[in-house]
């Protein structure tokens, strides 16, 4: 075996798609800024969890990614780097809508997403506004205003603000769905639609979830263009 093949046969991973780029074994495998490496370092992390190793340098080449791993993976920074090295690449006016969302089921989950920011995106300047239902609209419009790279919302609050035209999706390039599983469980299908729609098309998508039944397959089948499948451990169905 390969150093790539035994790693990839230890840590059970996955990825169909074709041309899969071998997997960051290594931090330093990753050419990642030193600025945002040392903040990893200053976390106490010693080398990607298996996730990211396989999906950022898939997630680097601009392509859609549906990846399938369970809770405690390391899935929040497996999409946040790639986003942030998006935003040093491209830095468009945040004035003018966000270049990065993220949904995600519940507001527990988008204040989690959005502190992981905060933490590593701070070496890219990287501004976040979060956006979730249970609490009053006011403030978040007021953030939303100032502009943001990077927007974590609930689909149901992120909805209700698209109906009421106070966000332009005319710059998103990159769609991250965290926990689509969950948000399809929560009803979320519809608002995601919605929400997905006012995305221009030319945009790459990335898709995470703990388990893979059919409801999840078809909005990815919808969604994702010729994605990149990557598995950590046995898939529950
Ligand atoms: P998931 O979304 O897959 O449930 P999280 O992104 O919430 O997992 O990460 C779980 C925990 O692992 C978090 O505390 C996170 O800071 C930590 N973590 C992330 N990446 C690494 C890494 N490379 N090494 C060690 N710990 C990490
Ligand atoms: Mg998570």
């Amino acid at each position: 075996l390969s150093p790539v093949q035994a790693y990839l046969q230890q840590h059970e991973v996955t990825a169909t798609g074709g041309n899969v780029p071998a997997p960051f074994m290594t931090f330093e495998d990753t050419g990642f800024p030193p600025e945002i490496l040392r903040d990893i370092y200053s976390a106490g992390f010693a080398s990607p969890t298996p996730i990211q190793a396989q999906t950022w340098p898939i997630a680097l080449q601009s392509r859609d990614i549906v990846a399938i791993a369970k809770t405690g993976s390391g899935k929040t920074l497996g999409y946040l780097m790639p986003a942030f090295i998006l935003l040093r690449q491209c830095r468009n006016n945040s004035q003018n809508g966000p270049t990065v969302l993220v949904l995600a089921p519940t507001r527990e989950l988008a204040t989690q997403i959005q502190e992981e920011v905060l933490k590593f995106g701070r070496a890219s300047r990287v501004s976040c506004t979060c956006l979730y239902g249970g609490a009053p609209k006011g403030p978040q419009l007021k953030e939303l205003d100032r502009g943001a790279d990077i927007v974590v919302a609930t689909p149901g609050r992120l909805n209700d603000i698209l109906e009421m035209k106070k966000i332009n999706f005319g710059q998103v390039s990159l769609l991250i769905l965290d926990e689509a599983d969950r948000m399809l469980d929560m009803g979320f299908e519809p608002q995601i639609r919605k929400i997905v729609n006012e995305i221009p098309p030319r945009r790459q998508t990335l898709m995470y979830t703990a388990t893979w039944p059919k409801e999840v397959k078809k909005i990815a089948s919808d969604l994702l263009v010729n994605p990149v499948q990557v598995n950590i451990g046995n898939v529950d169905e």
